[in-house]
């Protein structure tokens, strides 16, 4: 699995792409996305929680012990996306399930594309329609070594979240890119209306 640096990045970059005005004016940028934060943090929720197969490890002392259970699932998935869709009302755009599933998903799609080396590899991604586990044929991500807590400070992890960082940050600046882009096509759009 990737860290959370990875599942918040892309979690944002959806949320970003779904909330955030089709089109923004840069300087208008930094006010839109503060206006947004409450509902963006919960993107980012959504897009952690299949994760919270690791707190009951915490008991244990084996941060894997429970992890890549029922919790990443799409069954799961889907419910947590039916939970936060009423934890606020004031989502300002509309198809809020559906698209809290979607982030919740690329959780899924993101662990798929991760090296994994523990048995069982892969994830039961439907159960309980089927008990097969998944993966994807190419992985992009690399896993992170967290057996316990002091693993999660080694330098190899730095390098983990290193890759991730250069995977997913071009996402979330595509996304603003492309409103930017559209806000000022439709400045150039208007111009020569606006000279006559
Ligand atoms: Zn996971």
């Amino acid at each position: 699995m990737p860290s959370p640096v990875a599942h918040s990045l892309i979690g944002l970059s959806l949320g970003a792409a779904w909330l955030t005005p089709a089109r923004m004016a840069i300087k208008e940028m930094p006010k839109i996305i503060w206006g947004l934060r409450r509902p963006l943090v919960l993107c980012i929720v959504a897009a952690n929680a299949p994760d919270l197969d690791f707190l009951p490890g915490l008991l244990t002392g084996d941060l894997n012990a429970f992890h890549q259970g029922l919790t990443h699932t799409v069954p799961f998935v889907l419910a947590v996306a039916v939970v936060l869709r009423y934890v606020s009302r004031t989502w300002p755009k509309r198809r809020v399930a559906q698209w809290l599933f979607l982030i919740g998903a690329s959780h899924l799609a993101a662990d798929l594309l991760t090296v994994d080396t523990r048995e069982p590899i892969g994830i039961m991604g439907l159960w309980p329609f089927s008990r097969e586990y998944f993966t994807a044929p190419f992985s992009i991500f690399m896993p992170l070594q967290k057996q316990s807590w002091a693993d999660l400070m080694r330098p190899y992890n730095w390098r983990v979240v290193s890759v991730e960082l250069a995977w997913c940050l071009p996402l979330l600046l595509a996304v603003f890119a492309w409103k930017i882009k559209n806000s000022a096509s439709l400045l150039t759009r208007r111009l020569p209306n606006n000279t006559e």
